[in-house]
């Protein structure tokens, strides 16, 4: 596929798998995928296997990334990991703001913001995820939701950390749903999502800016989603659990 940026598929395990099953995921996948240098290639697992995980990818291809991390430095948060936590297990990405975590743990833009910023500090690269509900689809407010998410959970970046900023559109009703949006639907967001980043940062800085789609990605429906000219990858759930349908998302990038 011949793409103005270099694609990038992460898979974002959420809450799942044991440390012996993601260590023995990522071993095939290293095999399938390790020697392949024209996708990046970014596997997420829970924080409790992101150490196997790393000491087995250590010498591959394939990044590792952490699904969630504290805004704060260090201190009294129970519970919490921090930026240089991961980066010390050799982590290089963190997905920050999944819809998950803002539904769920109530995150705003602000925090989101305020992660992302801190993910920069020490040297980690964000994922940084928006996307509207349904209702929110249906009501037309589509725009102005992402604009809304962008702006926010944006805010406070220079130009070098935007670039170095990986932005995931995530429909929240495509999530583990089975339903995808359509690729003029993900087309249209992805060069909606572009040109405000233009707006905010000049033209230079939204054409580096890679953005993926997010939302029931699978091997059937990932080389129509990412031929798009604004899709520069996927950020894929379910179907990043199986060795088999990660691959071939991935391979399908590449026919
Ligand atoms: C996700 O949770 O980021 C996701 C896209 O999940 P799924 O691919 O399962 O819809």
């Amino acid at each position: 596929m011949n793409k103005e940026r270099k694609l990038i598929v992460a898979g974002n395990w959420k809450m799942n798998k044991t440390v012996a099953e993601a260590v023995a995921l990522v071993e095939t996948l290293d095999r399938d995928l390790g020697a392949q240098t024209d996708v990046d290639v970014v596997v997420c697992p829970p924080f409790t296997a992101l150490d196997a995980v790393s000491v087995k990818l250590k010498n591959s291809l394939i990044k590792v990334g952490a699904q969630n991390m504290s805004e704060f430095d260090y201190g009294a948060f129970t519970g919490e990991i921090n930026a240089g936590m991961l980066r010390d297990l050799l982590v290089h990405y963190v997905i920050l703001g999944h819809s998950e975590r803002r539904e769920c743990q109530q995150e705003s833009d602000t925090l989101v913001s305020a992660k992302t910023k801190a993910a920069h500090a020490a040297g980690l690269k964000p994922i940084v995820c928006v996307g509207e509900t349904l209702t929110q689809r249906e009501s037309n407010e589509t725009e102005t939701v992402i604009g809304r998410q962008v702006e926010g959970s944006l805010a406070g970046l220079d130009a070098e950390q935007m670039k170095d900023t990986v932005i995931a559109y995530e429909p929240v009703w495509a999530i583990g749903t089975g339903k995808t949006a359509t690729t003029e639907q993900a087309q249209q967001v992805h060069a909606f999502i572009r040109g405000k980043i233009g707006e905010i940062h000049g033209n230079e800085v939204a054409q580096a800016v890679r953005i993926q789609y997010g939302g029931s990605v699978k091997p059937a429906n990932a080389q129509e989603l990412l031929s798009q000219p604004d899709v520069d990858g996927a950020l894929v759930g379910g179907a990043s659990l199986e060795d088999r349908s990660f691959s071939d998302i991935i391979n399908s990038t590449r026919n």
